[in-house]
């Protein structure tokens, strides 16, 4: 147990957390801890007892410790009491002025608990000595004695301490530097692709509007490259990300080295880098830049234990003045890139206004398309499908039209290809699927036959990658109450061959249901016969290509005879598509082929028009 007496220590400072911590360790050795958290409040506290000594804080509100300290010693009352200053490391240089005050003694904060407390101890026997020195004014030398050594225990902690506040300084302007270091890096990271070392996106975005601005004020004009690799993907397949990313890095170095030392490059992301050219673009004078960049990429790329063959596509924008804003130069960059791809890859393309034209005609179109098929401004055309042994009508093949609000009737060689690539085609197929069923209701409701022709419906691989298509069909004849022998499925040879093993599956559960399965363009897919026996399919068309070829001695009718013989034993039935003369009807029906369809017999016509031919199947019998 301590024996020290009971001192009564006051605490000063706004600053709860602080007073909470010194507040528990005086307490735990065992003095009396009265609190202040402010410079009024202490001042008054000590009007009503006198406490053995201040731990005062400095910077406080409204009064602050210096003031406090100042007029305690004013106070003859108050006088005496030892004040120990609490400060911040940064306000050490105050401590003169603190000292100047009366103060006897500071502590730095964070505070030190060991260093605290030897601190009061020491000054609160000094204060005992020097109270004793005054009142009984015995034993002066020994008093004397024990006061120098007290005090010289205090130099020794207050050496102590300037060496720790040296050393805290010195802490201090490490981590400053530190921080620079960890800055400097980030500001890196914010501007720099981290594979390639190459500047990123971000910058590009930047340095693009500051060039933009420059060509705007005439002060300068720069072209842009859009280098872009052939067929990365591929090389990321088969060889993996990691040997991707090798060999991107070492298209960043090489392209580099082709660079002049005004020429800025930057990678987009993927396998898409830009370079900034100073200057109009100019074919005669800069196509050794272009040369330079093809030559780079003649030798092989040597990518861990691979060789790799790559070839880059150039799309360039001559210059950038008119741009608004960098995103604009990248669209136009774009466009000529694709160009370049169009053209057969490992080309470059300089930009021309046609080609922007024609850009934004294609994005005009998939924004109506999306929009057509929104509001279904689709409708159907039949072709008939007749039997060449008896010339009868036996089956319609439904066409998608689309009736364009501006452009009226439009083809689906426009707009098929770009349905598929931008992933509409499905919605578009099931449009067709429902606008069909529709028809032939309406048909069976206003004709009274006793047979009726079937329906084929084109169908593209991603419908049938659709898991829910064989619901759909179902719910929709269900509606139309159209049993399933009255339609036909045609899916293209090549679009066959994209069907992934879910796909057959679905064309299984189809033809379950009792639809029928015709493979469309048969000819053009080089598909393996083999493979076809997988399918469970009950049609084969023979593409139009051939039927042309089949009167002009290029061959075409070996071809067919081939794949007559080949789906009769397969157990199909063969339709010729596109026939347009009497001569090839004349020798389709020589071949053995059953079935055809083309302008010969009728183009494909609206419902209403085609109607006349369920009326009057023989109408093709001459
Ligand atoms: P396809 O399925 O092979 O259809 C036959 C195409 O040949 C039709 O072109 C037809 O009008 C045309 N044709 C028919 N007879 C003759 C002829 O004697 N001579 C010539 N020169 N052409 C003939 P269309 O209607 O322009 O359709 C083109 C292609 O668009 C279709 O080829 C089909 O692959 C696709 N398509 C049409 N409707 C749809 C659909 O609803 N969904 C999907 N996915 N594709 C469709
Ligand atoms: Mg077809
Ligand atoms: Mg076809």
């Amino acid at each position: 147990m301590n024996k020290e007496p009971l001192y009564l220590i006051l605490i000063v400072d706004d600053n709860p957390n602080n007073i909470r911590v010194v507040f528990n360790f005086l307490k735990k050795s065992n003095f009396r801890v009265l609190v202040s958290t402010g410079g009024e409040d202490a001042l008054r506290k000590t009007k009503e007892v006198t406490p053995d000594l201040i731990l005062l804080d400095i910077m406080m509100p409204k009064i602050d410790g210096f003031e406090v300290c100042r007029r305690l010693k004013d106070n003859p009352e108050t006088r005496e009491i030892p004040v120990i200053f609490m400060t911040a490391l940064a306000e050490i240089e105050n401590k003169v002025e603190g000292f100047a005050l009366g103060a006897v003694d500071y502590v730095t904060k964070p505070l030190q608990q060991e260093e605290v407390l030897s601190r009061v101890r020491l000054h609160l026997k000094l204060h005992d000595l020097n109270r004793s020195l005054q009142e009984k004014n015995h034993n002066l030398s020994e008093e004397i004695a024990a006061r120098l050594a007290v005090e010289a225990e205090l130099k020794q902690l207050n050496k102590k301490l300037d060496i720790r506040v040296q050393e805290r300084t010195q802490e201090l302007s490490q981590a400053i530097k530190e921080l620079h270091i960890r800055e400097e890096k980030l500001r890196h990271q914010a501007t720099h692709d981290s594979l390639t070392g190459l500047f990123n996106r971000a910058w590009l975005m930047k340095f693009l509007s500051e060039k933009i601005a420059d060509s705007r004020l005439k002060k300068e004009e720069n072209s842009i490259l859009f280098v872009d690799l052939d067929r990365f993907k591929n090389i990321n397949d088969r060889f993996g990300h990691l040997t991707g990313d090798g060999l991107l890095k070492v298209v960043a170095f090489r392209l580099r080295k082709c660079l002049k030392s005004r020429a800025e490059i930057a990678r987009l992301g993927g396998d898409e880098f830009l370079i900034v050219v100073p200057g109009k673009w100019d074919t005669n004078k800069q196509s050794s830049l272009i040369a330079d960049i093809f030559e780079q990429f003649k030798k092989p790329f040597n990518v861990g234990k691979y060789q790799l063959f790559v070839r880059v596509s150039i799309g360039i924008v001559p210059a950038i003045d008119g741009y608004l804003k960098p995103t604009d130069i990248l669209r136009d960059a774009d466009i000529a890139i694709y160009q370049a791809k169009q053209m057969g890859r490992g080309c470059s393309v300089v930009l021309t206004p046609e080609m922007r034209a024609a850009a934004w005609e294609r994005i005009q179109l998939e924004s109506d398309l999306r929009q057509g098929i929104e509001e279904e401004q689709f409708c159907l055309y039949y072709q008939p499908i007749v039997s060449l042994s008896t010339r009868k009508l036996t089956g319609f093949e439904a066409l998608i039209r689309w009736q364009h609000p501006r452009l009226g009737i439009v083809s689906p060689g426009v707009f098929i290809d770009i349905a598929q690539e931008i992933g509409l085609i499905s919605a578009l197929d099931c449009l067709a699927f429902k606008l069909a069923c529709q028809q032939i209701e309406k048909w069976r409701r206003e004709l009274d036959l006793k047979e009726f022709p079937v329906v084929n419906i084109n169908c593209s691989a991603q419908r049938l990658q659709q898991p829910e298509i064989v619901a759909q069909v179902r719910a929709v004849m269900g509606k139309y109450e159209i049993e399933t022998s009255a339609i036909k499925l045609e899916v293209t040879e090549s679009d066959f061959l994209k069907t992934a093993h879910q796909a057959i599956e679905i064309l299984r559960q189809l033809h379950d249901l009792g639809i029928k399965l015709c493979i469309d363009d048969f000819g053009t897919g080089h598909s393996s016969l083999s493979r076809l026996h997988n399918f469970p399919l009950d049609t084969l068309k023979i593409d139009r290509s051939f039927v042309t070829r089949l009167t002009d001695n290029r061959g075409g009718e070996e071809i067919i005879k081939t794949i007559i013989s080949l789906a009769h034993r397969l157990n199909m039935d063969v339709v010729a598509e596109g026939i347009e003369t009497r001569e090839q009807l004349d020798k389709l029906i020589e071949l053995n082929c059953e079935f055809g369809q083309g302008y010969l017999f009728s183009q494909p016509l609206p419902g209403r028009e085609a109607t006349q031919f369920l009326i009057e199947p023989s109408l093709f019998a001459h």
